[in-house]
């Protein structure tokens, strides 16, 4: 049997999983397995792949034992956590997927607010473990989303103004290199490869656990949407453009251009209808963000305002149903200066022409701490864009107009590259090839990164990602 990428792959017979079978104390799914489709299933449905087999591992020697057993065999290895990655490499066709999702394990340390996580921990379950003591890190917006492949990317969310990417509170990793090897970074240990795992993505080994550094955050925040209708938008988005120029670090805002989705705390008479949403976390004591939010609550003619006090995990899985997993997705992505009324025309143009009810564009402000760490700290680069823009195409299953809606994202990116730089920002990246690849980093950063990548993976072992060519 031979793959697209011309490396062997294994022949799916009993006999010839039998040796990992042995080595491996998580179960070995090959296509004869009853498990087989739920094991190949992540959370963007369009993606159909068929591994040879899935490596569902418990624990570090099981990890250890899949990449030797794909060495010695040179087989197309993917790796997976939590399964998000829109393009779809957490899979492959014919080779061995190493699953981390079965590895769970969480221990907070709140006297020294720190955290350690396996890769196989959603955000969910982070924030439901730290939450606990009052604490969080800089976390993504969905709770089901891995923390492994977010961080790894860079990693923004609702916390990040004031307390930076979620690589920017990753303190260690332990890591599997492409060697079969055990190793741990940080600053003092392996620090090139430190530096490459935040934001290199999954180039450089296995991550089979994050150690984060966490902040005293709610349990109640001053969060929440406000949704307006769209034929306001170019007036909000105007007024949010000067209102978010002064904010202090403790807000983050994000909005959304769509059609209201059927949610219970949304009237039904607003249901399917266009909308703006602007949503804002303020990071701080509720109290003193009421006067922050003032203007925002008080701008326009809102349908409803939901920015109120609330528990943060209650904001972490605010978006939670407009991502379900099994649906179809397709992703355009693109980072932006402040906004401009060209810029904002042209979101609002494109958004009041989707073609999926389920379809929109999320836009996040970036800034504050995010963008005071420096350029090659580390290697999510490029901070100083002022916001990241990602146009999603949804539909379902037995939608039959995929081409309608994939040509709705692609030509919405194309008409927002006169008010990009021609950047992105990895995490939002398909399976776009290596230019994108480059514009995630710049040159500099990327050439950077190639020298990592030829320490602890030349033979590229490793390329089902984000890929750095050695
Ligand atoms: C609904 C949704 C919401 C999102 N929200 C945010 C957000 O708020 N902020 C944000 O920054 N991003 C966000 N993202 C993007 C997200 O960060 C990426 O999709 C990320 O890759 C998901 O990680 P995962 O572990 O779930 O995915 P996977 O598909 O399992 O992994 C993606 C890739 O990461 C690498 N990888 C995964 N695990 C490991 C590991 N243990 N060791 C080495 N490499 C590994 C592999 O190359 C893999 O192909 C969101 C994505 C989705 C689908």
């Amino acid at each position: 049997m031979t793959t697209s990428t011309e490396t062997p792959t294994l022949a799916t017979t009993t006999t010839d999983l039998e040796p990992l079978r042995d080595s491996l104390h998580g179960p070995v799914i090959g296509p004869d397995g009853e498990s087989y489709d739920a094991a190949r299933a992540i959370w963007n449905g369009a993606i159909d792949r068929r591994p040879a087999c899935v490596a569902r591992c418990t624990g570090i020697a099981d990890v250890v034992a899949a990449v030797r057993f794909a060495r010695e065999r040179d087989l197309l290895v993917a790796v997976r956590s939590g399964g998000h990655g829109v393009g779809g490499q957490a899979l492959c066709d014919g080779g061995l997927v190493i699953d981390l999702s079965p590895m769970k394990g969480i221990r907070v340390d709140p006297a020294a607010r720190t955290a350690r996580a396996e890769a196989g921990v959603l955000w969910g379950e982070l924030d439901r473990e730290t939450q606990l003591h009052g604490l969080a890190t800089v976390g993504g917006i969905v709770t089901h989303t891995g923390i492994a492949g977010l961080t790894l990317g860079g990693g923004i969310g609702w916390l990040m103004r004031k307390h930076g990417a979620t690589v920017d509170n990753l303190l260690s990793v332990d890591l599997v290199t492409a060697e079969g090897e055990l190793l741990t970074a940080n600053e003092d240990e392996n620090p090139d490869l430190f530096w490459g795992i935040r934001g290199g993505g999954g180039n450089f080994g296995v991550v089979t656990s994050f150690e984060y550094r966490l902040h005293p955050v709610g349990p109640i925040v001053l969060a929440g949407p406000i949704f307006h209708p769209l034929e306001d938008a170019r007036e909000v988005l105007a007024f949010y453009r000067e209102f978010i120029a002064t904010v202090p670090d403790e807000l983050t805002t994000i909005f959304n251009l769509r059609v209201a989705p059927p949610l219970p705390f949304l009237p039904e008479d607003v249901h399917g209808k266009p909308i703006v949403m602007v949503g804002a976390c303020y990071a701080g004591a509720p109290e003193d963000g009421i006067e922050v939010v003032r203007p925002l609550k008080g701008f326009g003619n809102p349908i409803v305002d939901l920015l109120e006090p609330k528990l943060y995990t209650a904001l972490q899985s605010m978006f939670d149903p407009s991502a379900q997993h099994g649906w179809h997705y397709y992703w355009k992505s693109v980072e932006l200066p402040p906004l401009t009324d060209d810029a904002i025309d042209t979101l609002v143009e494109h958004a009041s022409a989707l073609t999926s009810p389920k379809s929109y564009c999320i836009v996040f402000q970036l800034g504050g701490a995010l963008a005071r760490v420096g350029e090659g700290e580390t290697a999510y680069s490029q901070r100083d864009a002022a916001h990241n823009v990602n146009i999603n195409a949804v539909w379902t299953a037995d939608d039959v107009e995929r081409e309608r809606h994939v040509a709705w994202a692609r030509d919405f990116f194309a008409a927002m590259q006169p008010h990009a730089g021609g950047r992105v920002y990895l995490n939002f990246l398909g399976d776009e090839g290596a230019d994108r690849v480059r514009q995630a980093y710049g040159d500099r950063q990327y050439e950077r990164l190639v020298e990592v990548k030829r320490t602890y993976d030349p033979t590229n072992f490793f390329r089902l990602n984000q890929n750095i060519e050695p």
